[in-house]
Parts: structure tokens; C-alpha cells; sequence
């Protein structure tokens, strides 16, 4: 089969230029200059056939021979600009994403057609066409080497996996009619597999598995559709463009300062019990840059305190996850303005604030338990402080305990009795009251640090406590340290002065 025998042949079939590109297998950039690859193909087109003819005042009903028989259009000219005026009279505007992916929904009638010209070209060529590999660069891909440069370039974008998502749904007029003869075709091709299912399911994924020259005889497919595809009236409609913006994760580190705070909406019995929380403040204060609906952001941190707790020191590293997000940067200006409305609250402090790779979210996720936290208790005892505590509580030798759910978590928590690591514990008198002790723990992430002070009856052991062999108490608690370096520190008010 030499390649201008396929290619006046897809000609007489009514194939497009860019189409038959496909069935001599062009790849990449050999699409943009359709005349040169045609040129090094050895094959021979009329240098105005590049060019869609227009469509003359032909009557409706009428087969128009300028709309492609195999890709109904998807690939000429007209339709490119329709999608981008497409994209362009969508909320596209309302994004601000460098990059974007284009993810098309496909009219099952196109598939039929890949699968008809290959009969056809089977019973052209004979045995030089492939009867497990399609003669063709699949549709699919050729949308990818051809339509998404395009469109980026006209959009002024950059092509990205993990940018907005344009989902463009495509339709015929012509599917309705073939999906019906598609379900009989099923019926006759594989009937035991028919004669299993209540209902069959006709999908584009049982089209690409079992829809092949080698499954399914041209003389029955022949008998519902036609070889090779039919010439149509109408070319390919955009049904629906649908954006869909980015994941976009937004890091930082934030400090409690307050002992009348919760970490998330604390609600009970349908009442709100504090007013307001941590995670409402940061995504009140930094999610409406980025998304419409901040209801939707998740917000998430590496660990967490009590209510009674304030979280000092560098703070607690916090990420937000925003779906959908309409931007997906934030410049150090932005980023200071969100910090100093939050540190406004008086109750929540954020620094570090910038867009994270989402890539970066395992530091948040995973590793919890091995991590190290540093905490600063103030407790007191029954009677002042003597020698004897105070170097017993000097301890620099890391110690296991054994931890039972806390009763005043059981409402949440299964009862389990976890070990857990005590890496140090250094105490020192209050001067100006001597049954006060300001404790410092480090211990492994997960620790309950009340519960280590008291021993709750015995439910952690050892404990301070039974250490020092005395009744002590804790009154206030804050976490100091946090062992995770993330996300980097970054100045945002230095940046901007
Ligand atoms: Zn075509």
C-alpha cells in the first residue's frame, strides 16, 4: 500500500487532510505544516485542499462533502474557532490558572466510524492493514498533538496536567440513531454476553475493548452500519463547555494565642459552643482569593491542640485544599494582607503563607506519629516544690509510657491503651509561687500531655505524678514546638517593604 494510493482513496471516502495525516501516522509538530509532511510522505494534495471549502448554500437534508466522514469535523478549522469562542463566552475569564487541559467528551458515532474506515481500508488493502493495530493515530491522541496547541496558543496558556480543566462535551446528530444500531449490532455479535445482561451498557470503554477487526466480522457489521463511514449532513455541535479550576494548596504555619478557641466549628447538640475557630478564621481570611465557594476549602494540620491550649513558638504547620480554585497564586503582597487580617483576630496568629506544590501534602498527612512535640506545662502542686522533685522531673533519658484513651475524649475515641515515647521532661519553680511548676515535655506526636501530668488514676503510667510520688495538676498548657520543617519559611512582610 503505498501512501498516495491511502491517500486518494481517504479523498474518495471524503477524509479530511488532517485525518488522513492520521492514517499516515503523522506524530507531533508534522501536523502544523500539513504541506511539507505531505511533501516528505511522497504524496501529492492540492495545496488548496489544506483549506476547508466553504460550505455553499447547499439544501439541508443534503450530505455535506467538506464535513469529514471520520472526524465529523473535530479537526477543521471552523470547529477550532467555535471552541475557543466557546471557551472564551465560559467563566474562562474568571480563572486565573497559567495552565490548562482540554478533556473531551466524544460522541460514540466517532468511534463507530474509526472502526468502519479500518474495515474499509482492510477491504482496500488487504492484509497491509493491521487487523489488532488501528490504521490510524486515534482520535483521542490526535486531539492532544493537534487541537491542544492550538488552543493553548490562542488562549495564551501554557498546556498543564494539573491546570483548569475545560471539559467540552461534543455531540452529533447522527449518534441517537447509531448508538440504536449499535445496541442491535451488540445483540448479533455478542449474544451470550447480550443474553447476561438485563440491560447493556453501550459505553465508549466496552467500544475500544471489544470493537476491533479482529473481534467483530466487517459483513456483520455492514449489516447495521456502513463501510466505509457515510458522508453527513450536519458536522460536530459543542454541547457544554465545563471549567473545573485547579487543586490549589495553600500552606503556612499559624499560632494559637488564645485559651477560647477551638480548632474547628465546635458544635453540640446543633449549638455552637465557641463562637468561632481556627480553621474558620484562616479560610475566612485567605479562601475567598481563591475560590467562590470557601465553604468547600478543606483545612488540615499536622496535629492539633485543645481548646484550653495556645500553640506558641514557630507555630503549627496548616495547609488549606481548595477544589476548583479560581487562582492559583498569591503574591507576598497578597499573602501579608491575609496574615495581618488574621493576626487582626488577636485569638489566631499565620506567617509563612504561600502556595504549596500538592506534592507537599504528605508532609501534612502522613508521618504524624513519628514526629516530635514540644510543650510547656504550668502545674502545681499540693505542697511547694522541694529538691527532690525538682530533680526528679530533670529527665534528658527518652521513657515509654502507656497511655488509656482519655476519659474526656472516650465520646470520640475508641478506648485503646497506646505506648508512647517521652523524649525529655525539664522542670523549674515559679519564683513567686512555689507549688508552681513550669514543666517542659518533648514527647512523640499522639502524647496526652494533661494525662501525663495527672496520670488520670493510673490510666497513664508512668506519669509525673507517680514519678515524683505526689498528687500535681496541670492549670495551663501550650505547645512550643512542633518537629516539622514545612512549609519553608518564607518573609512575605519583608519581601514587600
Ligand atoms: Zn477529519
Amino acid at each position: 500500500m503505498k501512501n498516495q494510493e491511502l491517500i486518494d482513496y481517504l479523498e474518495s471516502c471524503g477524509v479530511c487532510r488532517v485525518c488522513q495525516l492520521r492514517y499516515l501516522k503523522a506524530r507531533g509538530t508534522e501536523y502544523r505544516d500539513m504541506q511539507k509532511t505531505f511533501q516528505r510522505l511522497d504524496v501529492k494534495v492540492p495545496a488548496d485542499g489544506i483549506k476547508d471549502e466553504p460550505a455553499d448554500e447547499q439544501p439541508t437534508k443534503k450530505p455535506r462533502l467538506d464535513i469529514c466522514s471520520t472526524c465529523l469535523g473535530l479537526f477543521s478549522e471552523d470547529f477550532q474557532q467555535q471552541l475557543i469562542d466557546g471557551i472564551l463566552h465560559s467563566d474562562f475569564a474568571k480563572y486565573d490558572s497559567a495552565g490548562i487541559v482540554l478533556a473531551f467528551s466524544l460522541p460514540m458515532a466517532l468511534q463507530l466510524r474509526q472502526l468502519s474506515m479500518w474495515f474499509a481500508l482492510q477491504r482496500k488493502f488487504g492484509a497491509a492493514v493491521d487487523n489488532n493495530f488501528a490504521p490510524d493515530v486515534p482520535i483521542k491522541e490526535a486531539v492532544k498533538l493537534i487541537l491542544h496547541p492550538i488552543v493553548c496558543t490562542q488562549l495564551n496558556k501554557e498546556y498543564d496536567a494539573n491546570g483548569l480543566m475545560i471539559n467540552i462535551e461534543l455531540r452529533h446528530s447522527t449518534e441517537q440513531a447509531d448508538v440504536a444500531k449499535l445496541v442491535e449490532l451488540n445483540k448479533a455479535a455478542f449474544p451470550a454476553k447480550a443474553a447476561h445482561q438485563k440491560r447493556i451498557e453501550i459505553s465508549r470503554g466496552l467500544l475500544e475493548k471489544q470493537y476491533q477487526p479482529a473481534r467483530l466480522k466487517a459483513e456483520l457489521f455492514e449489516k447495521f452500519l456502513p463501510i466505509p463511514p457515510a458522508p453527513v449532513t450536519d458536522p460536530l455541535e459543542l454541547q457544554s463547555i465545563d471549567l473545573l479550576g485547579p487543586l490549589v494548596c495553600v500552606a503556612g504555619r499559624y499560632r494559637k494565642l488564645s485559651r477560647e478557641l477551638s480548632h474547628t466549628p465546635w458544635v453540640l447538640d446543633g449549638k455552637r459552643i465557641m463562637e468561632d475557630s481556627i480553621e474558620e478564621i484562616i479560610i475566612r481570611n485567605v479562601g475567598g482569593h481563591f475560590s467562590e465557594t470557601p465553604e468547600k476549602i478543606t483545612f488540615m494540620s499536622s496535629g492539633r491542640e485543645d481548646v484550653d491550649v495556645r500553640c506558641l513558638g514557630k507555630g503549627r504547620p496548616f495547609v488549606l485544599e481548595i477544589q476548583n480554585a479560581r487562582c492559583g497564586s498569591l503574591t507576598q503582597a497578597q499573602a501579608l494582607a491575609m496574615e495581618q487580617a488574621v493576626d487582626a483576630t488577636g485569638t489566631v496568629s499565620i506567617h509563612n503563607l504561600q502556595v504549596v506544590p500538592r506534592e507537599e501534602l504528605t508532609h501534612i498527612k502522613t508521618g504524624e506519629e513519628q514526629k516530635r512535640k514540644y510543650y510547656r506545662a504550668l502545674c502545681v502542686l499540693e505542697q511547694p516544690a522541694t529538691l527532690d522533685i525538682l530533680q526528679k522531673l530533670q529527665i534528658s533519658e527518652s521513657f515509654d509510657i502507656q497511655q488509656k484513651t482519655p476519659i474526656r475524649v472516650l465520646h470520640r475515641r475508641p478506648l485503646h491503651t497506646r505506648p508512647r515515647t517521652i523524649f525529655e521532661v525539664k522542670a523549674r519553680v515559679q519564683r513567686e509561687n512555689p507549688r508552681l511548676l513550669v514543666i517542659d515535655v518533648v514527647s512523640q506526636a499522639g502524647t496526652y500531655i494533661k494525662e501525663l501530668v495527672h496520670g488520670e488514676f493510673g490510666r497513664t503510667a508512668p506519669s509525673i505524678a507517680s514519678i515524683i510520688g505526689q498528687p500535681i495538676d496541670i492549670l495551663a498548657l501550650d505547645v512550643v514546638g512542633i518537629d516539622l520543617d514545612w512549609p519553608a519559611d518564607v518573609n512575605n512582610a519583608a519581601a514587600v517593604e
